[in-house]
């Protein structure tokens, strides 16, 4: 099949969270089934200062978009590990900017015209995509243009599209005059009215009632958004579109992030022979100048230093656990001011205990993975969560809230039956988490069993090609076969 997939992130090219992972391995694992699949993103400032080989593909055109010409050029480059063609819109006026996201005036012209190109782009190549795949609002527009601005083109007769809830809390969601702004006024008719009337229009909610069908990250998430709790204002839209909505985990990328290859590890280790992971942890504590404490068990945390992660819990519970419990913290993450802060304190306060690392660090982030004994992730919500899937195969049991697709991936270890992969907290309170890094702690010093839990995880498969089928699947319901 013809895929024509548009994402604002695609690692290595451009990532803040788990969206730059998806955005890479899912291209890539349908390619590795033979579908012929282009993918489309801005091309950013960080795109152009990495060391990527990008090469022009189509010269610069100029497209009216609303009152504002814009003038973009495409380059391409290909997705490694594959031949995946990645087409980057060069358009220094919206993309030159420090930040793949940004609180400008601009943010929603800096998207639409994501939209705008990827279709601009099929056109010009003649590329005619069976399935048109947009990922969160930052695409949501690109199915409803499909079906009226470029149904004029044959190119577009048999397209499909299908969009990716990749995290319902981020709607794009724009005063109504953007609908002009964004150059669809023609079309203005198509867009949600009563939003019209309450004065804002919102590109995810476009992209809900126009895709042929919406896929979201994992099964418990596709459910759990249909709900007022969790549906943050689109659950009424969902429920009516439920038919068409389906809940995909995503897969990690298995040449990423496999312990027994990882380029960014010391000591590579794996289920059948985990020795490398305790080296790991010597090399880590080295290197961060903690104390080399044998049988005190390291938490880690990698993240977004954001609210739906869940960390207010951890103002109260991690203190408890340092006065109740021998425990090393190690946290890799930047984010809100208050979590910052709150880190930063911790490790002031506990020099020998904990370290916080404020930054963005892939390296580490495989390392801290690999080198601590328990993985911790509170979330409020997780639509899928890559980071649990990460921290089992490293042999490092995930504490996590039961939501999304953390309860999807994380059982709770019984150490009665020898089942489970690690530490689930079913309510979203500090007692819960306290509870939680308890249980942890103790399971800790019960060698055979821990033993035994981490096993459990590093078995698990997680990869992409068990889920890329469900899409396969569903692309393949959506286009039926010509006579
Ligand atoms: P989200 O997409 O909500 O951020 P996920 O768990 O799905 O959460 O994906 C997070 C991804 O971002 C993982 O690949 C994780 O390793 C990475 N990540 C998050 N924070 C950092 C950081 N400070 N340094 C390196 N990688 C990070």
């Amino acid at each position: 099949m013809k895929i024509l997939f548009l994402s604002s992130e695609v690692a290595p090219f451009a990532k803040t969270g788990g969206l730059g992972d998806v955005g890479a391995a899912l291209p890539r694992a349908l390619a590795a089934r033979g579908h012929d699949v282009r993918v489309v993103m801005p091309c950013y400032r960080r795109v152009l200062e990495g060391n990527h080989r990008l090469r022009l593909l189509i010269p610069p055109m100029t497209l009216a978009v609303g009152p504002a010409r814009l003038s973009f050029d495409t380059l391409e480059a290909t997705l490694p590990g594959s031949d995946v063609p990645v087409y980057l819109v060069r358009c220094p006026r919206l993309y030159d900017r420090p930040n793949v996201y940004t609180q400008d005036g601009d943010e929603h012209l800096r998207f639409a015209l994501l939209n705008w190109a990827g279709l601009r782009i099929a056109q010009q190549l003649g590329f005619a995509p069976d399935i048109l795949h947009a990922n969160d609002w930052q695409t949501g527009l690109a199915p409803l243009m499909a079906k009226t601005v470029f149904a004029w083109d044959r190119l577009f007769e048999r397209t499909r599209s299908v969009l990716t809830i990749h995290n319902i809390g981020h709607q794009g969601t724009f005063p109504a005059s953007a609908v002009h702004e964004v150059g669809l006024g023609i079309t203005a008719e198509s867009f949600h009215q009563e939003e019209l009337a309450r004065g804002r229009m919102s590109f995810m909610l476009t992209g809900l009632l126009y895709a042929n069908a919406i896929t979201t990250v994992s099964p418990t998430y596709a459910r759990e958004i249909q709900t007022p709790e969790h549906g943050v204002g689109l659950d009424g839209y969902l429920r009516a579109r439920r038919d068409v909505l389906f809940g995909i985990l995503n897969g990690i990328d298995e040449d990423e992030w496999n312990p027994a290859k990882d380029r960014h590890l010391p000591h590579p280790f794996s289920a059948d022979d985990p020795s490398g992971k305790a080296k790991n942890k010597e090399a880590l504590l080295r290197e961060l100048g903690l104390p080399q404490r044998p049988g005190v068990p390291l938490l880690g945390i990698v993240s977004r230093l954001a609210w739906q992660k869940g960390f207010d819990l951890c103002f109260e519970a991690l203190p408890a656990l340092f006065m109740q419990r021998d425990v090393q913290l190690v946290v890799l993450g930047s984010g809100e001011p208050k979590y910052e802060a709150f880190f930063g304190e911790l490790a002031r306060r506990l020099p020998n205990r904990v370290r916080f690392l404020n930054r963005f660090s892939e390296p580490l982030a495989h390392l801290i993975e690999a080198a601590s004994d328990l993985f911790l992730m509170p979330s409020r919500y997780e639509p899928c969560g890559l980071n649990q899937m990460y921290s089992l195969v490293y042999g490092t049991p995930p504490i996590v809230h039961r939501t999304g697709g953390l309860a999807d991936t994380v059982r709770r270890w019984n150490p009665m039956t020898g089942q489970g992969n690690g530490f689930v907290f079913d309510h979203f309170d500090a007692r819960g988490l306290k509870w939680a890094l308890g249980a942890a702690v103790d399971a800790y010093r019960q060698r055979r069993g821990w033993n035994r839990l981490r096993d459990n995880g590093m078995r698990s498969r997680f990869g992409w090609s068990e889920r890329v089928v469900e899409y396969e699947d569903l692309y393949r319901k959506l286009c039926p076969p010509t006579a």
